[in-house]
């Protein structure tokens, strides 16, 4: 599933090559996204130009000229790349006044692709109660704990919920923890100070090395097909059983609200 670092890649990607593109046609297949492509409103968009492109949370937001936004989430498998069309899950194809059409293609379909007019943004289902960017100064320690004070839900679930802080997926949130020496069962309100801001550290160390790392594959997205799905040396996410590379005890597992959590059962207390 594509995280937030991917997704900013992507954004990047986008904002290198779109700005100034005008669409000339746009084509849909006859298939169900996650919500359903109203291709009225993609009809509409002829003759439109892009100006910028934007990322909340998972949600790419490509504005265009009029005041419309698209906006694209690419859900467990999507993909937006600008190259050639006609390949299998192919369902929206904008061609552009380029050489090479904008495409999303997602096989899975749980990705989708919104139009929205000017000031339907603000009061969009998607976008509005999201937390603050992880990397972004408003997601800082003192927030942390004031979103922490008195909860006892487990640290790992308060750091994926979207309201708290936006774009700290499973992987990440397991791989925070490990670096900030915290239990993933922690009750929130547990955590001191300074656990926390070791946490809030951990959180922007990895998101920002991840997007460092996706920066290399920017290229894969404007021509040469696949779109990079970029690979990161773990510490504990997926390997349960394994040596813990700090202690050398076995990495432990877990299922919390049903996903799979990896800790040291040593190195986080
Ligand atoms: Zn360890």
């Amino acid at each position: 599933m594509p995280e937030l670092p991917e997704v900013e890649t992507v954004r990047r990607a986008m904002e290198a090559a779109l700005p100034g593109r005008i669409i000339q046609q746009v084509d849909t297949s006859n298939k169900r996204l996650r919500e359903k492509i109203d291709r009225r409103r993609l009809q509409a968009l002829r003759g439109d130009r892009f100006v910028a492109a934007r990322r909340r949370a998972k949600y790419l937001l490509l504005d265009l000229k009029s005041g419309t936004t698209l906006l694209i989430h690419l859900g467990m498998s999507g993909n937006l790349l600008l190259r050639e069309p006609g390949v299998k899950h192919d369902h929206v194809v904008f061609h552009l006044d380029s050489e090479r059409p904008l495409v999303f293609n997602d096989p899975r379909r749980f990705g989708m692709v919104i139009v929205l007019e000017e000031g339907e943004a603000d009061e969009n289902r998607y976008l509005s109660g999201l937390g603050p960017e992880p990397l972004t100064a408003s997601f800082n320690t003192r927030y942390l704990q004031a979103a922490c004070s008195n909860r006892k839900t487990p640290i790992k679930t308060l750091i994926m919920d979207g309201h708290i802080v936006v774009g700290v997926g499973n992987i990440y949130a397991s791989e925070a923890l490990f670096q900030a020496g915290i239990h993933p069962q922690t009750p929130a309100g547990n955590l001191n100070e300074s656990a926390l801001a070791d946490l809030v550290h951990a959180i922007k160390r990895i998101l920002r090395n991840a997007v460092r790392k996706g920066g290399t594959t920017i290229s894969d997205y404007l021509g040469s097909g696949e779109g990079g799905r970029f690979q990161q040396r773990l510490a504990v996410y997926g390997r349960a059983g394994e040596p813990c590379r700090t202690c050398q005890h076995p990495l432990q597992s877990l299922i919390m609200s049903g996903r799979n959590t990896f800790y040291c059962a040593h190195c986080q207390q």
